[in-house]
Order: C-alpha cells, then sequence, then structure tokens
C-alpha cells in the first residue's frame, strides 16, 4: 500500500537495517509500539515535539478545537495568535506567512528572496537539509545523505542549475548574481555540526556586501535552540526566516517571515504568489501556540542545562566501553558521533560522513532498541530531548549505552 512502508523514507531502517516499529501511541518521552513494546523516545518527530508527546495543554486546546471546525478558507484568530507568537519572540522577525511544512516554508523564502532581489542563484551548504522542494534537494543532509544519493531522480538539472552548493562552516565569496544564502543556522542534518565562531556573523557580512539576502532556516531551531531562535542565540539577524517542526505543535504547520519590508512583495501586497488551502489551519495554529505559550526561557535553560550533562556521561560511558564517541551540543541540541578512533568533533559535511559512514551507528542503534530507547535509525540525525525527558529517563539511558556501545566495540 505504502512504497517502502513509510511515508517519509528517513523513517524506513533503510540505513540501519531491520523493520520500523509502528507507533500506536505516545506519552510524554515514550512512545508505544503495536507490538507492546515501550520506548524512551529521542526522534520526537524529528523535533516536532517539545514539550513530549500528548502534553495535557496541547491535548486540550485540541480538543477544544476540533469541535469548531477544522478549516474554513477564510482567516482565523489562531493565525494571528500564532503569528503574533512566534513575531513577538524573534529578534527583528516583523511579519510571517503560515504554511502547513517546513518545506514549504523554505521553498516560498526562497522564491520570495528570488522575487524580492530580482536574482536568480542561491547558495546552500554541503549537508544541510531545507525540506524535499527540487532546487533545494542538492546535497541535502537526512535523508538524502542515509539514501547515499547525489540529490534526487526526478529533479532536472534546469531546477538546481541556479543552486550553488559551498561547504559548511567557510563563507563564500558571493557576487550580486545571488539572490540569496540559505544555511541552516547549526547543521542539524548532517549529525550535529555547529557553526564556527564568525560563519554566521561572516554570510552576514558577505550578504550585506553583495546585496543579497540571508535565510535561516530555522526549522529545527525555531524555538528550541532559544526562545527567539538561533538569531537570537548568535545574535546574528538574517533577512529571512524559516520554521517547521517546533511551531505546529506536533501538527503540521511551516512558517517563513522577514522585515515587512521584505514581506510586502508576497501576494496579495507585491508580486510573489504563495498560497494554501490549509495555511494557519485552526488546529494547527491552536496547538503551537500552546506549545510556545507553555515554553518560558527558564525551560530554555533547564533544558539545555539536562542535555549537556546527557552529552557529557553519554560520551563517558561509550568511551568507558571501548568505542570514542563525539556528542557536540549547542543548547538543547545534540548530536551523536561513534568511531573507533579518536577524532575531533565534524566541522562540515565531509568530515561528518567519514564518521557517519563507518557503520558503527547501525549496531549501536538496534542494540539501544532491544533495550528500549529509540534514537533516529540513521547517523546523520541528532538526538530530539522533549521538556517530558527527565533526569531519571536519562540516566537510565546512560547505563544501557555503556552496554549498548560494548556490543558495538565486539561487532
Ligand atoms: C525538517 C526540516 C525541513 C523540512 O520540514 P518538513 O516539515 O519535513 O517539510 C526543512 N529544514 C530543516 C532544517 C529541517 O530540519
Amino acid at each position: 500500500m505504502i512504497p517502502g512502508g513509510v511515508d517519509s523514507p528517513v523513517r524506513s531502517f533503510r540505513s540501519v537495517g531491520g523493520t520500523p516499529y509502528t507507533v500506536v501511541r505516545g506519552s510524554g518521552a515514550y512512545v508505544d509500539d503495536v507490538e507492546g513494546h515501550r520506548y524512551l523516545d529521542f526522534v520526537q518527530s524529528y523535533g516536532a515535539s517539545l514539550l513530549g508527546h500528548a502534553h495535557p495543554d496541547v491535548v486540550r486546546v485540541l480538543s477544544d478545537a476540533v469541535g469548531e471546525g477544522t478549516t474554513f478558507g477564510a482567516p482565523t484568530p489562531g493565525e494571528v495568535l500564532l503569528a503574533e507568537a512566534i513575531t513577538s519572540r524573534v529578534p527583528g522577525l516583523e511579519q510571517v506567512r503560515l504554511v502547513s511544512s517546513g518545506t514549504e516554508a523554505v521553498m516560498s523564502a526562497v522564491r520570495l528572496a528570488r522575487g524580492a532581489t530580482g536574482r536568480e542563484r542561491i547558495v546552500k551548504f554541503d549537508g544541510c537539509y531545507h525540506g524535499h522542494s527540487d532546487a533545494l534537494l542538492v546535497a541535502g543532509g537526512s535523508g538524502v545523505a542515509q539514501m547515499g544519493l547525489p540529490g534526487s531522480a526526478g529533479v532536472t538539472e534546469g531546477a538546481v542549475r541556479d543552486t550553488v552548493v559551498a561547504p559548511y562552516n567557510e563563507v563564500p565569496t558571493l557576487d550580486d548574481s545571488i539572490a540569496a544564502v540559505l544555511v541552516e543556522p547549526v547543521a542539524a542534518n548532517m549529525n550535529l555540526v555547529a557553526p564556527v565562531e564568525g560563519f554566521l556573523a561572516g554570510l552576514r557580512a558577505e550578504c550585506d556586501r553583495v546585496g543579497a539576502l540571508l535565510i535561516f532556516d530555522e526549522v529545527i531551531t525555531g524555538f528550541r535552540l532559544a526562545p527567539g531562535g538561533a538569531g537570537e542565540f548568535y545574535s546574528v539577524i538574517p533577512d529571512l526566516w524559516c520554521f517547521g517542526k517546533v511551531i505546529g505543535g506536533g501538527l503540521p504547520v511551516g512558517a517563513f517571515g522577514g522585515s515587512r519590508e521584505v514581506m510586502k512583495s508576497l501576494a496579495p501586497l507585491g508580486p510573489v504568489y504563495q498560497a494554501g488551502t490549509l495555511s494557519g489551519n485552526p488546529l494547527a495554529t491552536a496547538a503551537g501556540v500552546a506549545v510556545l505559550n507553555h515554553m518560558r526561557p527558564e525551560h530554555y535553560v533547564e533544558l539545555s542545562n539536562r542535555v549537556q550533562n546527557f552529552a557529557q556521561q553519554l560520551r563517558e560511558a561509550i568511551e568507558s566501553s571501548g568505542l570514542y564517541a563525539q556528542t557536540p551540543v549547542v543548547g538543547p541540541l545534540m548530536g551523536l558521533y561513534l568511531s573507533r578512533e579518536p577524532f575531533a568533533p565534524p566541522r562540515n559535511f565531509d568530515e561528518a560522513k567519514v564518521v557517519c559512514e563507518n557503520g558503527l551507528y547501525r549496531h549501536f542503534f538496534h542494540a539501544m532498541l532491544l533495550r528500549g530507547f529509540a534514537l533516529a535509525p540513521g547517523a546523520y540525525e541528532i538526538l530530539f530531548l522533549s521538556m517530558a525527558h527527565t533526569d531519571a529517563d536519562l540516566r537510565r539511558t546512560v547505563v544501557r549505552a555503556a552496554e549498548a556501545a560494548k556490543e558495538t566495540a565486539q561487532s
């Protein structure tokens, strides 16, 4: 019925082997599968879940909203509330347009950048994932990297002719043919690669020099890294932002935005067309608002501290079992690289690939899954912790990870 049994290739166990577990329900940090197994879930819908599964705040607003009708094709108060929740938290962001996925958000932001600048070429970075629109699949991380695909069949040369790919963490020299530079401010689809000091500020300066727009793809970092996202975290303000994942509270939402000045190029005010039947959907906006309103600045500090400790303990546990590990952390974002040799944290896709392709992760992944811990089924993904992961959950994870690492080392 469904090709490969999945509606998104990264969910298949293609790169780790075996058969995916089928989830019937989730609660907080845990998911249950059809066979009655319970897993501590470090996937959390690849970051869409920040409070944990079926959080009472979200369940309540959804139950209230569903009886009022689920889509109208007219403006609703909910979309204004979500737009307000987003723009009021992100420094420099004045307006957003809501869409239904991260892919749509980035695709639309790129179109807007081209329309607003009258230029055609865009720069993206090797190993960054920006959704599955044609022009942006090239050199994508995540599932594209897992499958070993250079991009995708079905994408024409014409569609990617104006996409320039540069190595992450090096500021490219631009010229005035470039409409926009698109970047994951923290690269979280080639496992975790933090921006080196000066990279994001360098991009800002280089874009300003040639009149190109800087687009932050904050589909992962937005409202997870910090209350105001990566722009606030690194004090670098882009021209356009893309959001997804967290802002939908587990329902399908994306958003892209910028200053009033840039956003006035968008229809109906300007010539750049963009639309969506379910955009600003009442259920999705209600869930998104509930999550953003729940999260206080101290929650971000709490989650970041918890992740910091966990990362350090996990690394020590793995290294005491005969492997080498790097568990890079940026705020509450955490990566995991395994190797048989000592190594430094990767700074770009080429370096990440060397580690991610060494074959160890699949052993570790299955050894953890058997013990009831669900990591993402691919070496290029990061670990997502929710507000519902407790210190006791994480202590248990560390103990069992030491066993899993030992088995992996002996494999
Ligand atoms: C997940 C992701 C996307 C795509 O979002 P979808 O909702 O899956 O379309 C885009 N950019 C980044 C950085 C992502 O992690």
